[in-house]
């Protein structure tokens, strides 16, 4: 008996990292950041505990969004252009379905990126155009801009992306942005701040520009499930239309409150960030010694081939070693090793296993 769609029954649903259940795993499969969230978060929410949660939280999470704003004014956002969702998984999926839903036309993106794009086409009936990475692992913009933006329902790309690291200067983005004038174009920027430009600072000259953040990388609080778009008022409120139309309140008065302190204590992120950015650099190079070749990561991973020993190898024997890496059994990618940046000890603890098995 089957009571679902063929539709559904057809799709591939996305399938998350590993989370184990054992302990003492150095675990750098997901890009956590090892340093977890600053003090004051931890504070704020201990004392959002206490109290009115017999009450629905604020619908329109308005103290977040103006925190939100606040740290970008620079790029002159303020409150109504932002939106904020459950994780950015939550806020790419309501995108999808706000902006990308237009028959007839094709949604470009990477054929290889961020997984969970395809799935969100194949649950909102979107079809794809997918456009692929050069022999070098490089987005090449020109490929974009050779394709009649009447055939498009929009461009969908991580930057940095994933799971290569590397990251398009501003100009790209602003070229396909000028290009693609009639529909959205998104831009997840979940590793922006490990060595990216962002492009909200692009968001007031281009209305159909939308710059997605989380705040489970940079800002240590992927338990929190926070993520948060941004953009010019009528495409936040398309947004808000889908999420109206789906669950008023995606964050609770937890996540609100911890993600607005987290938001007003950049300084402590700004460390943090420095440190795995230095890790990053040291482990690359390590790497190298030891036979990997490593991708430029703007991110907070490393996706690296070593040039002797098969990628799912490497993978079974980091993890009788208990270090769990990343490795995606898919055409092109399987040689390679995603690996999350950690403390300086997870990269000897990588290290000291790698030197056993090589
Ligand atoms: C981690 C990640 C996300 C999802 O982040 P959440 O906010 O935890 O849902 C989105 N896009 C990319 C490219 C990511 O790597």
């Amino acid at each position: 008996m089957n009571f679902c769609s063929d539709g559904l029954q057809a799709l591939e649903p996305y399938i998350p990292g590993e989370q184990p259940q054992v302990a003492d795993l150095v675990k750098l499969n997901t890009n956590e950041n090892p340093y977890g969230p600053s003090p004051q978060v931890i504070a704020a929410i201990a004392q959002a505990a206490q109290q009115g949660l017999q009450l629905y939280p604020d619908p329109l999470s308005l103290r977040l969004r103006q925190a939100i704003a606040q740290h970008h004014a620079s790029a002159g956002i303020d409150a109504a252009q932002v939106f904020v969702g459950n994780g950015s998984d939550e806020v790419l999926g309501h995108a999808f379905r706000a902006l990308f839903v237009r028959p007839g036309r094709k949604l470009l993106m990477p054929d290889i990126s961020y997984s969970f794009y395809k799935v969100y086409c194949q649950l909102h009936g979107i079809e794809m155009q997918q456009v692929p990475l050069r022999e070098d692992w490089r987005i090449a913009v020109e490929d974009y801009l050779a394709i009649d933006p009447a055939s498009c329902a929009g461009v969908v790309l991580a930057n940095p992306n994933a799971p290569t690291g590397m990251a398009l200067p501003l100009q790209d983005i602003e070229r396909l942005a000028a290009h693609f004038t009639q529909s959205a174009v998104l831009i997840d920027e979940a590793y922006v701040d490990f060595g990216a430009q962002s492009a909200v600072q692009l968001v007031a000259r281009y209305p159909n520009l939308l710059v997605v953040h989380t705040l489970s990388k940079s800002w240590a609080l992927a338990g929190l499930r926070v993520g948060f778009a941004m953009a010019q008022a009528p495409l936040i409120e398309a947004l808000v239309r889908v999420k109206d139309s789906f669950n008023s309140y995606p964050l609770g008065r937890l996540a609100q409150v911890g993600a607005q302190a987290a938001l007003q204590d950049w300084a402590y992120y700004r460390d943090c960030t420095a440190r795995i950015v230095a890790t990053r650099q040291a482990l690359a190079q390590a790497l190298q010694q030891r036979g990997f070749e490593v991708l430029p990561s703007c991110a907070n991973f490393l996706f690296v081939r070593h040039r002797q020993h098969a990628g799912a190898q490497l993978y079974a024997g980091l993890r009788e070693r208990q270090v769990l890496v990343r490795h995606f059994d898919k055409p092109r990618l399987g040689e390679h090793l995603r690996i999350s940046i950690g403390t300086p000890e997870q990269s000897q603890a990588l290290l000291a296993a790698l030197d056993a098995l090589l």
